[in-house]
């Protein structure tokens, strides 16, 4: 086989720009993938770096690499547009000649990845250090005399327990989540009977939404259908739907949960008459650490990550959700998961 036939076809085939310019910076070669990320009107061999190149910090690099007559790589990386690329500039001598090889390599994916992981340890850092912060602020007033008076040790120690609550209960959501996401909690489906998860959850509930003056109800016709599904998983989808249901609604309000089936689907629904969601927030709650009124649901013991976790698990069984609100009114959570045949 042809040589060269070979170093075309690769440098024709790669994810990865190559551009090469001569000793008097002209094009000698640009593959493919480098002109579909920086295009250029007309063949560009021949024509000056310069003509091709209209992003000003990459030229600047090459114009400067090829003015120094660089004797080892460089590395930079630029920004184009909305993407992200690494730019590897590699000398290459023969005699007195010297041209200069470029590598472009598409990062643009990578940047996003490493934002939404310092952004998540950023949220974490910060959604652990609030309670953190209160519990020892709370313990040092106590060791500092505190403990004294009977009364404020109660109250204080009451705080503390609630707050080393929320920060359990945030490390547990995160830990499914995590597993969720590493795929260690596998969704394994198999014919499940909603009516009697319904039943269990919603009993679970009775004492919490009694204590607020909320009464809970469930609906579920005769005969409804079984859902293929992973019965803990969606246990866990009602819990969380079921949390926020009553977390969300004030007293005298009613939750209730409804189920249906046909079409070859099984859909189940939670509605409450609580605050509701104004719409423009609707998009954005299935995100991590999103929240309408942050003091609101970190007041309520919440973790932000109720409906990441929803979403998660209803997505994992290829189900669909729904959701209803009016501000002032109530919300509706809905999902489908197929029907067993
Ligand atoms: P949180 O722990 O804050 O409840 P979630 O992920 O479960 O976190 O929910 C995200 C946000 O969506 C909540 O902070 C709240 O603003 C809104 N939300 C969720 N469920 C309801 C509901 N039933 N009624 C009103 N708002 C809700």
């Amino acid at each position: 086989m042809d040589k060269n036939v070979i170093l075309e076809t690769v440098a024709r085939e790669m994810h990865t720009g190559v551009l090469v310019l001569n000793t008097s910076g002209h094009v000698l070669h640009a593959n493919p993938f480098f002109l579909k990320s920086f295009p250029a009107r007309g063949a560009v061999e021949g024509r000056p770096v310069s003509d091709i190149l209209k992003n000003t910090s990459l030229l600047e690099s090459v114009e400067g690499a090829m003015h120094r007559r660089i004797s080892r790589p460089e590395d930079i990386e630029i920004c184009e547009g909305a993407g992200f690329f690494k730019v590897h500039l590699v000398p290459l001598r023969e005699k007195r000649d010297f041209s200069l090889l470029l590598f472009l390599q598409d990062i643009t994916e990578e940047k996003r990845v490493e934002t939404i992981k310092k952004d998540f340890v950023a949220n974490v850092s910060h959604e652990l250090r609030t309670p953190l912060a209160s519990i020892k602020g709370y313990a040092e007033t106590l060791l500092d005399g505190g403990m004294d008076d009977k009364d404020t040790l109660k109250e204080f120690l009451k705080v503390i327990d609630r707050h080393a609550t929320r920060m359990s209960r945030l490390i547990d959501d995160l830990l499914t989540l995590s597993r969720l996401e590493s795929h260690q909690m596998t969704i394994v489906s198999a014919p499940v009977d909603m009516k009697d998860i319904i039943q269990a959850t919603t009993k679970g509930f009775e004492k919490q939404a009694r204590d607020k003056g909320i009464t809970i109800s469930s609906r579920i016709p005769d005969g409804l259908q079984r859902a293929s599904g992973d019965k803990d998983r969606l246990e866990q989808v009602l819990v969380n739907l079921l949390d926020n249901a009553i977390k969300y609604t004030q007293s005298g309000g009613h939750v209730s949960v409804a189920a249906s089936s046909g079409n070859g689907t099984v859909r189940v629904d939670v509605t409450d008459t609580g605050i509701g969601i104004p719409a423009g927030d609707i998009a954005r709650i299935f995100e991590r650490f999103y929240r309408v009124d942050k003091a609101r649901s970190r007041e309520l013991g919440g973790t932000g990550l109720g409906l990441a976790i929803v979403k998660h698990i209803i997505q994992g069984h290829n189900g669909r959700l729904y959701v209803e609100s009016e501000p002032g009114k109530g919300s509706t959570f809905g999902f489908s998961l197929k029907a067993c045949k």
